[in-house]
């Protein structure tokens, strides 16, 4: 018997922690495509203002993590193939590993936006240390941001390097900010928290091209308008990396389609994380893949678990005006209301009967949240 996990974020090392709580035997190998450094990937979003360095954000390296675990950590290592009958990935060195059990913790990619111009190249994401790496280099001769995506990465990096001192310009389509997580009088209250660091917000837009200017870049806008910029960084979303899984015909929806058991349409695989689908949900959040952790780790040592889902509310981690939200599930219906004054606010959400099935609690009310989410049906229970 012998495990595969490949990808060593929060979802890869997480399975293999839980699954060695149980099994302290079985050889166990994890092979990733970057550099196998174990660091909490949501601290990348509030690493400026506290002068973090990608090296400060380890919190150990591939080696002390293959002690830790009793484990084979292979690095710089990309999984290009899955032959499922024959049990072994591929390795894009030509190399092969074997496995019994096989786990997909492979992550997402930032959405690419689509920009014109000669500059576009020169747009930064961070999903991971290496790219926050090369994105505080690029501002560290900088003075300006232009961040595009008014979600949960893109008002935390508006909010950090406002913080920091840069000037900053928060470009998104939608009418106000977290426009996934927050209904509009919250929304707008972190609008006006971050105006108050001095981000300029600017909805209803998208960014058309980016061309060179000097030593840095100006940006069209869809309403023509152009914005001057040392540095631009794109947080427009993030798709599931599910191709290992499509080319070797495993079920793939919005993500790598898998069951209460984390186990895809192979049951010799499992899946969790930001690739995954799990039960027709795609939360790419560190709660949901810490359960799916759990109870992934728990099959593997044969101690069969099916994952549940509590309430697991999203916080934001703006200073300026924290965030804890959970939205309605899509297309239950219902109406929310409200309550609080300023950016202190609280909101409830309830279904047609009455049962309260989202919330949103901002600035000082961020205290109510165990209060609210105690009585509140889990996800998956
Ligand atoms: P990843 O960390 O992306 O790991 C994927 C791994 O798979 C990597 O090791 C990669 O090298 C490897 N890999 C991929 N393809 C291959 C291949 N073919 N072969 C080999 N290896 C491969 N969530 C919260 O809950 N709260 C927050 O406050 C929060 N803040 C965030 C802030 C930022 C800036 C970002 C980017 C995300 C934030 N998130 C937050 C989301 C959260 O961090 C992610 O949901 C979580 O880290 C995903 O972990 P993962 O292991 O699934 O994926």
């Amino acid at each position: 018997m012998s495990i595969v996990i490949v990808g060593t974020g929060l979802a890869g090392y997480n399975t293999a922690k839980a699954f060695r709580k149980q099994d302290s035997d079985t050889p166990l190998t994890l092979v990733t495509a970057d550099s196998g450094r174990s660091y909490s990937k949501p601290m990348l979003s509030t690493g400026l203002r506290k002068q973090q360095t990608p090296a400060d954000l380890v919190q150990a390296g591939p080696q002390d993590m293959a002690a830790e675990l009793d484990a084979r950590v292979i690095t710089d290592s990309r999984v290009v193939a899955i032959d499922r009958r024959g049990q072994c990935v591929q390795l894009a060195s030509g190399d092969s590993i074997g496995y019994h059990r096989l786990v997909l913790a492979t992550g997402a990619d930032p959405i690419a936006p689509r920009l014109d111009g000669d500059a576009a190249g020169r747009v930064l994401q961070v999903n991971d240390l290496d790219q926050y790496e090369v994105f505080r280099d690029a501002v560290a001769d900088a003075s300006r941001v232009l961040i595009m995506g008014g979600g949960l990465i893109g008002c935390e990096f508006a909010n950090d390097l406002a913080e920091a001192g840069y000037s900053v310009d928060l470009v998104f389509p939608e009418d106000a900010p977290l426009p996934r997580l927050l209904p509009e009088r919250p929304a707008r209250a972190l609008q006006t928290a971050l105006e108050g660091l001095g981000v300029r917000v600017h909805t209803g837009v998208t960014l058309d091209a980016v061309n060179g200017a000097g030593d840095g870049v100006v940006a069209r806008l869809s309403d023509g308008r152009e914005l001057g910029a040392d540095v631009v960084l794109a947080a427009i979303g993030l798709r599931p990396r599910t191709a290992l899984a499509e080319e070797a015909g495993l079920r793939v929806a919005q993500g790598i389609s898998v069951d209460r058991h984390l186990a895809t349409s192979d049951p010799a695989i499992h899946a969790l994380g930001d690739c995954a689908e799990v039960d027709g949900y795609v939360l790419p959040y560190v709660a949901p893949l810490n359960n799916a952790a759990r109870a992934v780790g728990a099959t593997l040592a044969g101690d069969t678990t099916a994952v549940t889902y509590p309430v697991m509310p999203v916080m934001v981690k703006t200073s300026c005006c924290q965030v804890v939200a959970w939205p309605p599930p899509e297309g239950v219906a219902g109406a929310w209301q409200g309550d609080g004054d300023g950016r202190d606010l609280r909101g409830e959400f309830r279904d047609a009967d009455g049962v309260l099935r989202g919330f949103y609690l901002t600035g000082s009310r961020i205290r109510e949240r165990m209060a609210v989410t105690r009585d509140m049906p889990p996800l998956l229970g």
